[in-house]
């Protein structure tokens, strides 16, 4: 955990505060709607598929693939300058979302698609907890 963090931070809404309350917990928690069973990534205000605002908070494995990634070297807005190269990715979670995020603990010219990721979490402050995914050893 880092004091003098300087990026920008999620803004929990009332109905993705709960997502944030458990990556405090490293829990990876998706938003999946009664009704129909689909789940919203990012948590949405109401099912994307049905528009049902009954929904209930299931757990994640924290396992997926990566379906795509982007390596920024240049150009990245500057409170993420420093961290520059850096490799954003989407992965395809067993839960069947994909969710975009950053791997970590990899060298970026070993990133390919179909690589297999699992959930870490970074507490960056007292209140604010990110998941970024590494490589499955
Ligand atoms: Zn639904």
């Amino acid at each position: 955990m880092s004091s003098d963090y300087n990026k920008p931070l999620p803004q929990p809404q009332k109905w993705s505060q709960e997502f944030w309350n458990g990556t405090k917990e490293n829990r990876l928690l998706l938003k999946k709607c009664k009704e129909c069973g689909h789940i919203d990534s990012p948590p949405y205000m109401y099912c994307t598929e049905c528009m049902s605002t009954e929904s209930e908070w299931v757990e994640s494995a924290g396992k997926g693939i990566i379906y795509s990634f982007s390596t920024t070297y240049l150009g990245a807005p500057p409170a993420f300058i420093k961290d520059q190269p850096y490799t954003l990715i989407f992965v395809d979670l067993e839960e069947g979302i994909r969710m975009l995020s950053r791997i970590v603990d990899c060298e970026l010219t070993d990133v390919r698609i179909g690589m297999k990721v699992e959930a870490v979490f970074d507490a960056v402050t007292e209140d604010t907890t990110l998941v970024m995914f590494r490589p499955v050893k």
